[in-house]
């Protein structure tokens, strides 16, 4: 079913809790010299303007990238994230916002490789054309890859994760973002990040997930932590109380396994800044658990 299309939710919430973390663990992954793979399993359409009909239907954005384009005292660790959407609208309106596979692209160096799945017909299309300007830019700027850096397939993103494991540097980063629609996915994702483990172990990967009231939902990050993983961290990001009705997205979570050790911390630091800018009313609030496959010790704080 390919219903979903992500330039309806752009910059939301969801998004930014999102971004905002890939960004951290790209900066993570750029500390050692050896290049790494990113591999985006649902990459959608790579930018989005939030101008658009899709954006403007229900303007998500004002639930997240909105109310913080213009937010003061920012915390050092959420600026790499709010510069790179800035560096997108160099006018200073807020007009352009990223999806993951532009903040991979941008993030990552020249060495690192990038290798994008999308199943929708017209969304790959578009994020085919976005590869192309992006690597036009970096020619014009004098940057030129050797081989191909970044490589979009027209492609089921749960079945194409293994055949690029291990990859060839033997460090990866793994985005698994699915639309959640059908309950399926909830399974797929388990399964394709269950297999990717068996084959290579000391990967990263993060997992966006919708926090809602269906059962595949609720159950779904104590699923995650028994996937194989040595370490995993589990932030979420709640925005508002849902109503009676349960419409709407409220929150939703990343789930990192094998997670840097500073993501953390810096989290601690910085969630509470988001909950603050981005809370609608006293249903806001975020969690940060943690995890390892060692001990089964678990720590759950939240605010
Ligand atoms: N990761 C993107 C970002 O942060 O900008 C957003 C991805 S969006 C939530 C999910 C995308 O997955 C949609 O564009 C959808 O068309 C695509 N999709 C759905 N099923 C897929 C599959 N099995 N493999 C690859 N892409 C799929």
């Amino acid at each position: 079913m390919l219903s979903y299309r992500h330039a309806f939710h752009a910059g939301n919430h969801a998004d930014v809790l999102k971004h905002f973390v890939q960004v951290q663990l790209h900066l993570y992954m750029n500390q050692k010299d050896v290049a790494y793979t990113y591999i985006d399993t649902h990459s959608g359409a790579g930018v989005y303007a939030l101008d658009s009909f899709q954006a403007t239907k229900t303007s998500e954005y004002d639930t997240g990238i909105g109310p913080l384009w213009n937010a003061t005292e920012v915390p050092e660790a959420l600026k790499p994230y709010l510069d790179l959407v800035k560096s997108m609208n160099p006018s200073g309106k807020l007009r352009y916002y990223p999806g993951s596979p532009y903040v991979a692209d941008q993030m990552s160096r020249l060495e690192d490789r990038l290798r994008l799945f999308e199943l929708h017909p017209a969304d790959v299309k578009i994020l085919n054309d976005n590869v192309r300007k992006a690597e036009a830019h970096r020619a014009e700027q004098g940057e030129r890859a050797r081989g191909k850096r970044v490589i979009v397939e027209h492609g089921d993103g749960f079945q194409s994760l293994k055949k690029l494991l291990p990859p060839p540097s033997r460090r990866a980063l793994v985005l698994v973002d699915p639309p959640y629609e059908v309950k399926d996915d909830y399974q797929k994702v388990r399964d394709a990040l269950n297999e990717a483990l068996g084959r290579f172990p000391s990967g990263m990967y993060a997992v966006w997930y919708p926090v809602l009231q269906r059962m595949e939902s609720r159950q779904f990050p104590d699923k995650l932590k028994r996937l194989p993983a040595k370490e995993w961290l589990n932030v979420t990001l709640t925005v508002s109380t849902p109503g009676p009705d349960g419409i709407g997205l409220h929150s939703s979570g990343m789930f990192i396994l094998n997670p840097p050790y500073t993501l953390e911390p810096m989290l601690r630091e910085t969630m509470p800044y988001l909950v603050q800018v981005l809370g609608k009313d006293s249903g806001a609030r975020f969690t940060i658990e943690t995890g390892t496959q060692i001990t089964g010790a678990a720590g759950l704080r939240e605010t």
